[in-house]
């Protein structure tokens, strides 16, 4: 019997329920499944920070490490208005699942300040990012925890992650974050990265279904790093966008849109989306949701699709870019269309997959070309996807438990090997 969260936009219960479904499925042994169910350790930080005008303000700050039984913590740094210790223990979770589900040494860890980026100076941002690192350099660390960019970071950010650290252990440590700028020992193909897996996995998931790339109608939600990254890519592959969005606005148009003429108007031009000159209906962000479509790809954040609206859904391909953009009350409801869901813990799981592959240049001092770091990423996410519809075959289950499946018995195998310590 699939378990349903209590709360059902509280995300850490939706991700709570989706493990549960999941453990009893491979009938996890009790103790394990108590183990595993709850983070390692959770702290909130307090951090003082000096404003531009002069006054103190003291932000909240988490940092959740659920998992270190395959190898150190990988997780993001979220700053946001609405972060809550919940918000980071799921994303810290489905951190832990993912590595898993695509075998990359890591354990699971998230962050978040809350804070509104938007409203913060760059030198504001600065401090607020120097010193929460500072307050947790003896958690973080390339065989501990190891942090990366998310909603509302970017590559600079993590740039002030590794100075600050390395300040306080007193030498350069490139390894201690990823997501870096180039120049800091960065990845190529690394901003990319969750966007090209996002468009690996729809590939595959087209070929499984007999459809083809070419003409296929995408929507995508979100035009940050994940959503403009797998627009742009399967824009240049040939997809056609048909609907795009950002929280302030979408445009829809069944001809295509211009992605990179959109990017251009977004990115470097800095101007608002919904106000770009290109031909298209103009929407909200969240009622392109519910347009027809192929691929549908959620990547802007949590909570999108619920058991009030999933009903409305037009699409047949579901490829989630953000982390928990569907409820667990959403999921059967999304089963009963026959929509092929490519879950967020595999199909986001690029992003991830490519920061090892920085972690590992890194720490080898030797760096790849960005064909090579494309080609390794291809392998794995080729293969991850192919085990998790395996699964879903040999244990009747849909994508989403299916990934869980793989990841947790994954973790289970690592945990029983290496016994329990005193
Ligand atoms: P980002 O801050 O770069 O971009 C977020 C985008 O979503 C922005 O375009 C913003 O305007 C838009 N947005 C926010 N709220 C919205 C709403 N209600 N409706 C429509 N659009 C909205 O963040 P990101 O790094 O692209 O991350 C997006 C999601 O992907 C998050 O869930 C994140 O956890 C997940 N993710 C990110 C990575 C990564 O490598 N950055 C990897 C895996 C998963």
């Amino acid at each position: 019997m699939p378990v349903a969260a209590q709360d059902e936009l509280n995300v850490y219960a939706s991700a709570e329920a989706r493990f549960e479904t999941a453990a009893q499925k491979l009938h996890l042994e009790e103790g394990l499944y108590r183990f595993m169910k709850h983070p390692d350790k959770e702290i909130t930080v307090y951090i003082p920070v000096a404003l531009d005008s002069g006054r103190l303000e003291v932000f909240t700050g988490y940092r959740v490490l659920h998992s270190q039984v395959r190898g150190p913590g990988k997780g993001g740094i979220r700053f946001a208005p609405d972060v809550t210790l919940d918000e980071v223990r799921a994303l810290a979770a489905w951190m832990t699942w993912k590595c898993a589900v695509v075998n990359v040494p890591f354990g699971g860890a998230k962050g978040g300040v809350i804070c509104d980026p938007g409203k913060l100076s760059k030198s504001e941002l600065e401090r607020v990012t120097r010193r929460y690192t500072a307050s947790l350099c003896d958690w973080f660390g390339p065989e501990r925890d190891i942090p990366a960019p998310d909603i509302g970071t970017d590559e600079q950010t993590m740039a002030w992650v590794m100075d600050t650290y390395a300040m306080h252990v007193r030498h350069a440590t490139t390894a201690v974050v990823t997501g870096k700028p180039l120049e800091l020992g960065g990845s190529h193909g690394r901003k990319e990265a969750t966007g090209r897996g996002l468009m690996m996995c729809c590939d595959k998931a087209l070929r499984k279904l007999g459809m083809e790339a070419e003409n296929c109608r995408v929507i995508v939600q979100g035009f940050g790093n994940v959503g403009s990254q797998a627009a742009l890519l399967m824009h240049q592959a040939g997809y056609r966008i048909i609907g795009i969005a950002d929280i302030h606005g979408a445009i829809f148009n069944e001809n295509g849109v211009d992605i990179p003429k959109l990017y251009d108007w977004v990115y470097n031009q800095r101007k608002p989306l919904p106000d770009s000159p290109l031909a298209g209906e103009r929407t909200t962000p969240h009622e392109i949701l519910f347009r027809p479509c192929d691929i549908l790809v959620p990547a802007a954040t949590e909570n999108q699709i619920t058991a009030q609206n999933a009903h409305r859904l037009q699409c047949r391909i579901l490829c989630e870019g953000a982390n928990g953009p569907t409820t667990s009350h959403a999921d059967p409801i999304i089963a009963k269309k026959g929509i092929f869901v490519i879950p967020d813990i595999l199909a986001n799981a690029g992003g991830v997959t490519v920061s090892y592959f920085e972690w590992v240049q890194d720490r080898q001092g030797f760096f790849w070309r960005e064909r090579e770091v494309n080609e390794h990423l291809q392998d794995i996410m080729e293969h991850s996807f192919d085990q998790v519809v395996r699964y879903a075959e040999a244990h009747a289950v849909d994508n989403r438990i299916a990934a869980y499946i793989l990841a947790i018995d994954r973790v289970a195998r690592a945990l029983k090997l290496r016994g329990f310590y005193a």
